[in-house]
């Protein structure tokens, strides 16, 4: 039988936990805080931003958002990284991208003191990830194996192919998992015989930004599917090509006039042997990771 792979109640299984280690570095006097940078009035960033603001609130952590406006230049929110790395209250830094066009977003990231790096993104978090020393590693790919790990799912000497290469989740995300001894390939948009590869997957991480993208036929029966995509879907073409005669999600969709897909078509999933589902899968997890980054990087930043 198909597992679901609950992100919901792995988010909260680590909140919980991020929260207990909150309360024993109060007893030490710590108290974990993040600065979150929220350049402009971009709706979708606004929602992420809130949701990781409200969560330090429930854990405990410090937060402070601070909100530039869309005119921002470089130059102005390299100062305010600055003053950011400087400010000791504050352990994580967190700078909502998509940022406007006129501000250089690699020099920026750049800039963000890697010991307070907690996206991750940091070149030197990069490499040292890459070292097999992970400190801070991106919130995305931890959240991955942390449901792999958490769901019993053995990912030593599994064949796991990640559809994707960007430096957020699929490099990252085909990094950790050979750290955990998977044989790792990566795919991308010039991979020959996409199908076929993917096909080989006892793990499939799936991180393409395509709404159902990986079909039925790519997918060996009973792997195992892990669903980074986050598709809105509008098109009701597309929306029956991935969703006809599943009457939960016509609700849905008739009421809103959207719905949010992964990159592997529904069907795809009756295939596996486990799977993340969109929504409530992977998504859940990244906030929790971030929270955790936070405090761990609070720990890290005093030696403890
Ligand atoms: P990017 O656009 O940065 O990368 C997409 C990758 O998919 C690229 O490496 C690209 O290849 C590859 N790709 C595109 N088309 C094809 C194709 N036809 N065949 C094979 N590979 C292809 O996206 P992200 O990595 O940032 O995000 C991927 C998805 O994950 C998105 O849906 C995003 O919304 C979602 N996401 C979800 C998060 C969550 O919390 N759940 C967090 C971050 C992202 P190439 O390099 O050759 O162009």
């Amino acid at each position: 039988m198909t597992k679901i792979l609950d992100g919901v109640a792995i988010a909260a299984a680590i909140k919980q936990e991020v929260a207990e280690e909150v309360r024993a570095l109060a007893a030490l006097g710590v108290r974990p805080g993040m600065a979150a940078v929220l350049v402009g009035n971009v709706a979708a960033s606004e929602i992420y931003v809130r949701s990781k603001v409200q969560s330090c609130a429930e854990l405990g952590i410090y937060s402070d958002l601070i909100k530039p406006p869309a005119t921002v230049t470089t130059e102005e929110i390299l100062a305010l990284v600055a003053s950011l790395n400087a400010r000791d209250e504050i352990d994580g830094i967190l700078i909502q991208l998509p940022l406007p066009t006129q501000v250089d977003t690699k020099a920026l990231l750049d800039a963000v003191s890697p010991a307070k790096d907690v996206d991750g993104f940091h070149p030197v978090n990069a490499g040292r990830l890459m070292a097999g020393r992970t400190a801070l590693a991106p919130c995305t790919p931890a959240g991955i194996i942390e449901i792999l790990k958490r769901s019993g799912i053995p990912i030593s000497g599994q064949h796991a192919v990640v559809v994707g290469r960007s430096d957020i989740v699929g490099k990252p995300a085909a990094m950790l998992l050979l750290h955990q001894n998977a044989t790792v390939t990566i795919c991308h948009s010039k991979t020959r015989d996409l199908g076929a590869i993917i096909r080989q997957a006892d793990i499939l991480v799936a991180a393409i930004g395509r709404a159902g993208f990986i079909t039925p036929e790519m997918v060996r029966p009973g792997a195992t599917i892990i669903d980074v995509g986050m598709n809105r879907i509008t098109d009701r073409g597309e929306f029956d090509r991935l969703f006809a005669g599943d009457a939960k999600r016509e609700a849905t969709f008739s009421k809103r006039g959207s719905t949010l897909v992964g990159d592997v078509h529904p069907k795809a999933f009756e295939l596996a042997g486990a799977y993340t589902p969109v929504p409530g899968g992977v998504g859940k997890l990244t906030i929790a990771m971030l929270m955790a980054n936070t405090v761990r990087a609070a720990k890290m930043r005093r030696g403890l």
